[in-house]
């Protein structure tokens, strides 16, 4: 019997799992290896540091869900990867071997990079995971007992940084809200070279529009910004010129901290031989599957894409929802034409739509593709992508309760922009 096992219970893992079951015959056992027994939809994450939202609105038992749609689950983290025998060793002592193994374990967060940051032993908040999340919410409710500083950002070597302008913007309308406003002077310090470069050289004018909302909402910002260090209550900053030479240095002093950092792979893929890049990051082909092993396909953050272009800080490019559906859907075809015994041959289309909530409005940005040149180049902004980003929580969580394989991003997210299909 023809095994597929889904390694990683994100937001790639589900979307990749049930159009398994969906499009694979009922006698190929599906099985997802998962860290824990929750789905975290990693998109809200940023609303429970606000408290917009509470843990249990953003996560979900995800065994019965399994279950129902006859498909196992382990929730024990996979330990080891054996890729030349197809094995794999499980955290509860088992193993497990497979045919077909498609890996979807997201990032590994590397805040041992800069001293001082991270939730877990350093002084600096994170929103990567919904329980840094729950305790970035600590650290706010403490800011508005006790306004002041506050630096939100990315760290070098970053590829994600939505998510910290969403956070920026969000906090400051709820600040507003609270009249405290005036309390809380807020600095953007990120690595990219201009605001809004977003690790992808720019789409449309987000330059212009970021630095718009930053100026209207009294935001100030530092680019090309390099932190070196942490302590309790300041950041260490380099800045650098356009040739990456440091030309001056700050300490900022900070109430609260958010930052993003640098991704790396998942330490169970990282170790196997010749499976990744150096960060850890899969090498596959145009059609997902890995360089070194044929029947491994990756899909998410954990695959390797090169950056966008070199930036005197170092930045990565995002891996995002849209472009994360599409590349489960093309391995899904490519798996299910593999037992059929032909050759792979969907490649995905690799384009990000990004929609960044600032508490009651947002800005959306469109690549199509992700790298320039580009045949759509899009930035927008309204209160629409507040609602958007609303609709896609609602519709991707009800999508893992059905245990259906509804492509979320492309549906709400293009057709709402009236887009009805990428190519
Ligand atoms: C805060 C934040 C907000 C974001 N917002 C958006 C957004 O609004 N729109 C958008 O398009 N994109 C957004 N992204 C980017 C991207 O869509 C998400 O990061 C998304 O969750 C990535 O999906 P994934 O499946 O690759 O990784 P994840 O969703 O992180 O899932 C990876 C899973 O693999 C598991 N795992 C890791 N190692 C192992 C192991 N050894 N064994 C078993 N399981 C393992 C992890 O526990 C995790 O559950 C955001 C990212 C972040 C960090």
């Amino acid at each position: 019997m023809t095994k597929v096992i889904v390694a990683g219970a994100g937001l790639g893992g589900v979307s990749v799992a049930f159009e398994l079951r969906e499009e694979l015959p009922k006698e190929v056992e599906i099985e997802v290896v998962g860290e824990g027994n929750e789905f975290n939809f990693v998109p809200s994450n940023p609303w429970v540091a606000l408290g917009t939202r509470t843990r249990d609105q953003v996560v979900m038992p995800i065994d019965e869900i399994f279950k129902k749609h006859k498909i196992t689950f382990n929730g024990s983290g996979i330990k080891h990867i054996d890729a030349e025998q197809r094995k794999l060793s499980l955290g509860d002592g088992t193993e497990s071997e497979y045919d077909y193994l498609v890996l979807c374990t997201g990032p590994r967060l590397a805040f041992e990079n800069i001293p001082g940051a991270g939730p877990e032993g350093g002084y600096t908040q994170s929103i990567c995971t919904v329980d840094h999340a729950v305790k970035a919410h600590d650290a706010y409710k403490a800011l508005i007992e006790n306004p002041g500083s506050v630096l939100v950002g990315a760290l070098p070597g970053a590829s994600c940084f939505g998510p910290a302008y969403e956070y920026v913007l969000s906090l400051e309308y709820e600040l507003r809200k609270l009249k405290i406003r005036d309390k809380v002077p807020i600095t953007f310090v990120t690595p990219e070279p201009y605001v809004g470069h977003m690790g992808l050289g720019g789409v449309g004018d987000s330059k212009g529009l970021m630095e718009h909302k930053f100026r209207e909402h009294g935001i100030k910002w530092i680019c090309n910004a390099k932190v070196t260090e942490f302590t309790e209550t300041e950041a260490h900053v380099e800045l650098v010129d356009d040739d990456g030479n440091v030309k001056s240095t700050q300490q900022m002093p900070f109430n609260l901290a958010m930052f993003l950092p640098a991704f790396k792979g998942s330490e169970a893929v990282a170790e196997v031989p010749n499976l990744c890049n150096p960060k850890g990051f899969v090498k596959t082909n145009t059609f997902q599957r890995a360089e070194a092993y044929p029947e491994i396909y990756a899909a998410g953050v954990c695959v390797a894409i090169a950056p966008i272009e070199e930036t005197p800080v170092p930045v990565g490019a995002p891996k995002t929802g849209l472009m994360i559906e599409s590349m489960t859907s093309a391995i899904v075809t490519n798996i299910k034409a593999s037992i059929n015994g032909s050759e792979a041959w969907v490649e995905p289309t690799l384009s990000a739509l990004c929609l960044a909530d600032m508490g009651n409005t947002g800005a959306a940005f469109l690549a199509v593709p992700q790298n320039p040149p580009r045949n759509r180049n899009w930035t927008g902004s309204g209160r629409w992508v507040h609602w958007a980003k609303v609709a896609f929580e609602k519709y991707f969580m009800f999508k893992v309760k059905m245990g259906t394989s509804e492509p979320v991003y492309e549906k709400v997210g293009l057709r709402m922009m009236g887009i009805k299909r990428l190519k």
